[in-house]
């Protein structure tokens, strides 16, 4: 028998900081009405998700940001209650620095991912979105649908219907939020080969100019990749590792010229394995921009063919990078590649004003919004509770 398909007042696109944090600024506004979140991953984190594997049930590496940053005050009100909460505690780890010549330093004053209070997701970074899904639903049922792909966004008469790869509808909902930059740009085209982009169609359709220039705007909005190696040692083989003295190690301009590394963070795993996640420089990602991890949540979802040697002469280059560049040696190591296509959007971003189209009942939210935070998990947080202020009246929130 045919099930019917879910009628929500509110879906959200997406369940990384974005998201996760309008769920929860919502639901402490006190609003209460029907609303999920569809994601294309197994869980919540987008960007700042951690990557497990069911058959190593010890493996967890952030693999996108390894950190946050908050650089000014008032910070977002989100914040206490994580921290409250336990799901985020202050980065503890060194951070240092290395130079072209593959000399350790101190970290790179003004680095813009570094100023402010430094937090980190406890213990994992996808804390930090399990975390605020877990405000939401302590008020209210917030599901969210995993391992879901939203291919088309079709305007109804009183609100949006979202439908898969199939075409298959997936839910009905009274209003929308988009986070992530995916549905608006054309690298959707390129990435997964579909031959429109979902949020032009619609914003065509709508004939809403509001919608239309925000299309237009998240279109044209550049942004810059990482291919990421992650390593994953065995207790004998990390000691090493385990014995630097960072956790976070910068690499300046010169240095990321060399290697075509930008960053690489340490991490602790259970039974003393460690993890060492190598970010590349953005020359090397533009390099490589064809060359994805099969092993990602998107590669997996569309079937997508696996280049097997193109990703493993990614992997090589950074791999043999990283030893060249630290003297140290990664012999035993299983490694995985992960590559972000767009890991941070160039400015200036969103206009805020551009963030609700109430007369096409779709807002935005995410790192993508002009403003404090812009490109990173500040960003995320502070523009999902500023929309969550204007959407809410529309809710009928208090
Ligand atoms: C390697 C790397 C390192 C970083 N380092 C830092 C750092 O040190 N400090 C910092 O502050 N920030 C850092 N960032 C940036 C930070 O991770 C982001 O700013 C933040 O996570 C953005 O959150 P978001 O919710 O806006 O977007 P995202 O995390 O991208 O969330 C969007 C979500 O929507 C989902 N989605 C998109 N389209 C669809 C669809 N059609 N159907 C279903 N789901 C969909 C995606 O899967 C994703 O989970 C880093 C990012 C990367 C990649």
């Amino acid at each position: 028998m045919a099930t019917e398909s879910p009628n929500v007042d509110l879906a959200v696109i997406g369940a990384g900081v974005g998201g996760c944090a309008l769920a929860a600024a919502l639901r402490r506004r006190g609003w209460r009405g029907s609303m999920a979140l569809l994601e294309i991953g197994r869980g919540p984190g987008g960007r700042t998700a951690t990557r497990r594997s069911r058959s190593d049930r010890q493996l967890a590496l952030n693999h996108g940001a390894p950190l946050f940053n908050i650089t000014a005050s008032p910070e977002p009100q989100l914040l206490e209650p994580l921290r409250r909460g336990g799901w985020i505690s202050r980065f503890q780890g060194a951070i240092g620095s290395l130079d072209e010549h593959g000399q350790l330093g101190a970290a790179i004053a003004n680095d813009p991912l570094c100023s402010g209070t430094l937090w980190q997701g406890s213990p994992q970074m996808e804390h930090v979105c399990r975390g605020l899904l877990n405000l939401a639903q302590e008020a209210a049922p917030t599901p969210l649908i995993s391992g879901t792909l939203v291919r088309h966004l079709e305007a109804t008469s009183n609100g949006w219907t979202l439908r898969g790869q199939q075409g298959e509808t997936l839910l009905h909902c009274s209003w929308l939020v988009v986070s992530g930059t995916l549905l608006a740009h054309p690298r959707c085209q390129t990435v997964f080969g579909w031959d429109d982009v979902p949020l032009q169609v619609a914003a065509e359709q709508s004939g809403d100019p509001q919608l239309q220039q925000a299309w237009a705007a998240l279109a044209a909005m550049p942004s810059q990749a990482s291919s990421n190696l992650l390593l994953s040692l065995p207790a004998n083989q990390a000691g090493a590792w385990r014995q630097q003295p960072w956790r976070l190690l910068q690499f300046n301009g010169a240095a990321q010229e060399r290697w075509g590394i930008r960053r690489v963070s340490l991490q602790a795993m259970a039974a003393e394995r460690w993890g060492v996640v190598v970010e590349s420089s953005a020359a090397f990602a533009a390099d490589h921009q064809s060359v994805y991890g099969s092993r990602s949540s998107a590669a997996q979802l569309l079937g997508a063919t696996p280049k097997a040697q193109a990703e493993a002469d990614v992997m090589d280059a950074l791999d043999r990078a990283l030893q060249q560049a630290l003297g140290l040696s990664t012999a035993g190591a299983d490694r995985q590649l992960m590559r972000w296509g767009a890991a941070f959007p160039h400015g200036p971003g969103l206009a805020p004003e551009l963030s609700l189209c109430p007369t096409s009942r779709i807002g935005f939210c995410g790192d993508a919004i002009a403003g404090l935070g812009f490109g990173r998990v500040e960003g995320a947080l502070r523009s999902a509770e500023t929309l969550a202020d204007h959407l809410g009246p529309f809710l009928g929130a208090t």
